[in-house]
């Protein structure tokens, strides 16, 4: 059996996923990217094998992508994060229909990518100049509010009152905001809850980019969070596809794409020495025809009967 892995080496975690030569998912894992990005990215990699009981030499072809992507040395291939969130998004939405936009907001950066009807990137918007609106800021935000970042989900749902506006565009203002609303006497409940509106209004802005077209499907570690999906489900007026992992889809499109490339140098490699042997064959007959020209097999040659005049 052959199995492919792809390793997503983002800003802020590293995810990996293994597939077997059907494309189906035999185990993925999360876990932090860190300061040693490389160590832990591999430590990562073999304790998912671990888990799933294969080790390093089982794994076919292996294919990173994310901003650290280069630093795996022994990958056999190396791959934009664009292209591999958008394969794993067109494997992974395919129940659903064909997914024709696709919200990233990652650890650092939020991306908006426009599929055509085969499923290919047509267009894509990217913010990676400021925090607001990724993952670090629902992070810095919990920080301020002492929560968890896996709770903001809940908090927002048990606001009762009215969101708390949070309007600064800019994650250092944001902060100064909500330590100021939280001074003013507003729940926290409310103050996620705006957070969350605040980032579904600009993430819509960086979408409305490319052009929002249906089916809409949004991934990358914050589409865990619950408060934000109904925000920006709010915002659009439309329904999202919201995967069930939807933080390893870039890993997963990953570890397609390696399995698509093995089997097409695969493929290649199979051609090139059936081709190699058919040559080495005729080579073969040409020289035993220069030897006896009862072996020549040239067409419409008389060589070798009756009729030739040199036999
Ligand atoms: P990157 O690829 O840039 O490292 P990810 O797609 O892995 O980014 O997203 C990381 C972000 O996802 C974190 O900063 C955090 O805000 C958010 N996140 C991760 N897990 C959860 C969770 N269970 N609930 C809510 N948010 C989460």
């Amino acid at each position: 059996m052959e199995y492919f892995a792809g390793i997503d080496i983002g800003s802020t975690a590293v995810k990996v996923a293994v597939i077997d030569a059907d494309r189906q998912i035999l185990g993925s894992k999360v876990a932090k990217t860190g300061a040693l990005v490389y160590k832990n990215a591999q430590e990562a990699f073999l304790s998912l094998l671990a888990e799933i009981g294969l080790k390093r030499k089982d794994i076919t072809y292996l294919t990173t992508t994310g901003y650290g992507r280069k630093l795996f040395e022994d990958a056999d291939e190396t791959i934009s994060e664009i292209t591999a969130n958008a394969i794993g998004a067109k494997q992974v939405g395919k129940p659903f229909g064909t997914i024709r936009t696709i919200i990233n907001i990652g650890g650092q950066d939020s991306k908006a990518i426009s599929l055509d009807e085969d499923g290919n990137v047509s267009n894509f918007a990217m913010n990676d100049r400021c925090a607001a609106g990724t993952g670090r800021f629902l992070d810095m935000a919990a920080r301020n509010l002492e929560i968890e970042t896996t709770d903001l989900g809940e908090f927002h749902y048990n606001a009762e009152g009215t969101p708390a506006a949070v309007n600064a565009t800019c994650a250092v203002f944001a902060e100064s905001e909500i330590i100021g609303l939280l001074g003013k006497g507003h729940g926290r409940e409310e103050i996620v809850k705006g957070i969350h509106f605040s980032i579904a209004k600009r993430t819509i802005r960086l979408v409305k980019r490319v052009g929002i077209q249906e089916l809409l499907y949004f991934d990358g570690g914050p589409a865990l969070n619950k408060g934000l999906v109904a925000s920006l489900e709010d915002e659009l007026g439309k329904r999202l596809v919201i995967p069930e992992f939807p933080q390893v889809t870039t890993a997963f499109g990953a570890a397609i794409i390696g399995q698509e490339s093995y089997q097409y140098e695969k493929e290649e490699q199979e051609q090139l020495s059936s081709e190699t042997e058919n040559q080495s064959l005729e080579l073969a007959e040409q020289y035993k025809s220069t030897l006896d020209p009862k072996f020549s097999k040239t067409e419409g040659s008389t060589c070798g009967t009756d009729s030739c005049s040199s036999c």
